[in-house]
């Protein structure tokens, strides 16, 4: 199916959180009519305050609220948007709601199903990228749910190895196996728990690099064979493989590279015809500078501000037009990016107890007022962070002329930041703003783990 472009008068936005709340305040601002439809847990979220009209769809579980395809399209109907905005996370990968959708004649602002379908899948996306010439890590062809299929692909690749889930996503799904004794015991253990997380125990494999950065595009395609890229983000600052901290541009690119890889990100976008906003992640090395695709997601990226303060491309409301028509050429003429991007992670979660999830009631919240700092949050004072969801509840965004002079401005953020009653990470990216390794930038996706916080599970 093809999830045609149309205008669209009223959106329901099927989400929570900062990017729900963001999503009501784009729709105002393009004259759009919002519906924000919430869980029973989420009634006194901002999202729900501030949009023209709001439903709760279902109880706190996801998946009879967020997740409840049903539900969110009957509440479409009835209340008759034109158009659904979903966010990143809950259904914003899920090609069997854009079918639902466009069967309903309700827009779905994001890519055609079957671009998510060919993306979506992990081992796919590879193959895809191969076929469009570009670099992937080297790895096995196919994914298998045969250990002995599996173990018979990984003999052409050197040790050690990285097992992938083709369904996973969000850090979760893999595993490292450093020496072939004990690769079926792995892989045994990585597909089953594939199978639990995401329905799906088919696993790939990809030579594990040690020393790498995750380097990732933001890429707009106008769903008709034009795409662009849009900068760069360095977000090599993960804890098990999740991102904490990005930035951008990526510092350690050299002009030529940083080109290349937008370059190839915008020919792999045109080429699949992709529409709306997506990213193309990859892994560089900056020994050989050499770079490879590891994946593709098809929705905005949380990280997406650093791209949008560096550039003044408003990434949301690009999204919100492309899906209405316009054309790449009359959002944004040309690019004009300067100075420097950071943004941070605030989850609420005991950072000093291995990143413990802490929920509870925010009795104090006082965000940081002043030039080239900007948060994107939907929390307030007295707001009670709920256990159900993601533990995101902040991201704080820093704008300045250098690296240096960004850095300088997080601290000053972050020391004129208030927030009581709940443990936030606001302690570690402190903590971080006072590390040599990561103020000279000298680090790779394994440092947070292993050195920062010597965590060597
Ligand atoms: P990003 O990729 O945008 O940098 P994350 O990896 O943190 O950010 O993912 C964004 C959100 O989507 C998070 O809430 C994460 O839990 C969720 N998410 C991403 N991929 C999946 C997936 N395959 N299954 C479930 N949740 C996912
Ligand atoms: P997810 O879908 O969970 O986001 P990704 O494939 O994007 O999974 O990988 C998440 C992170 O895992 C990357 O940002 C990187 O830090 C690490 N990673 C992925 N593939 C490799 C690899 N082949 N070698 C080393 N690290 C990798
Ligand atoms: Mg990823």
């Amino acid at each position: 199916m093809k999830n045609q472009r149309s205008k669209f008068a009223k959106v329901l936005i099927a989400n929570r959180g900062e990017i729900a709340l963001r999503a009501v305040k784009t729709a105002k601002k393009l004259g759009l009519q919002s519906v924000a439809i919430y869980s029973t847990a989420d009634k006194s979220s901002q999202h729900v305050l501030q949009a023209d009209e709001a439903i709760c769809v279902g109880p706190a579980p996801s998946l009879k609220s967020y997740l409840a395809k049903n539900a969110i399209i009957h509440t479409a109907l009835s209340l008759s948007c034109d158009a659904i905005y979903p966010g990143y996370g809950f259904l914003s990968e899920n090609a069997e709601f854009v079918d639902l959708c466009e069967a309903n004649n309700i827009k779905f602002i994001g890519p055609a199903a079957d671009s998510i379908r060919e993306m979506g899948d992990k081992s796919t996306a590879r193959k895809l990228a191969v076929k469009n010439n570009v670099p992937v890590v080297p790895g096995s062809d196919d994914a298998y749910e045969s250990r002995d299929e599996a173990l018979l692909a990984s003999k052409s690749i050197n040790y050690p190895l990285l097992l992938k889930a083709r369904a996973g996503g969000g850090g979760r799904g893999m595993q490292i196996v450093t020496d072939g004794s004990v690769f079926a015991e792995a892989f045994q253990r990585c597909s089953a728990e594939a199978k639990n997380a995401f329905g799906d125990g088919y696993i790939y494999i990809e030579r594990y690099f040690e020393e790498i950065r995750h380097i990732e595009v933001q890429i707009l395609g106008d769903g008709r064979g034009k795409a662009i890229a849009i900068g760069e983000r360095d977000c090599s600052v993960q804890r098990r493989h999740q991102k904490l901290i990005e930035e951008a541009p990526a510092a350690i690119l050299s002009s030529e590279s940083r080109q290349q890889l937008h370059e190839t990100s915008a020919m792999l976008a045109a080429g699949v015809k992709y529409e709306g906003a997506g990213t193309i992640e990859f892994i560089y090395d900056p020994k050989t500078t050499e770079f490879f695709f590891i994946e593709m997601n098809t929705r905005i990226q949380v990280e997406h501000p650093v791209t949008e303060v560096l550039t003044g491309v408003d990434l949301v409301e690009a999204q919100f037009l492309i899906a209405q028509g316009a054309s790449l050429n009359n959002i944004y003429p040309e690019q004009n990016s300067s100075g420097h991007a950071i943004e941070f992670r605030i989850n609420a979660e005991d950072w000093e107890q291995n990143f413990a999830p802490n929920p509870g009631i925010i009795s104090h919240w006082s965000p940081p007022k002043m030039p080239g700092v900007r948060i994107d949050s939907a929390v307030y004072e007295g707001y009670q962070v709920v256990p159900f969801y993601d533990s995101m509840i902040a991201k704080l965004i820093i704008h300045a002329d250098s690296r240096d002079l960004a850095l300088l401005r997080a601290s000053d953020a972050f020391r004129s930041f208030a927030i009581d009653g709940i443990k936030t990470t606001s302690g570690f990216h402190q903590k971080m703003l006072r590390n040599n390794a990561f103020l000279n930038n000298e680090i790779s996706t394994r440092w947070v783990d292993e050195v920062f916080l010597g965590d060597n599970r």
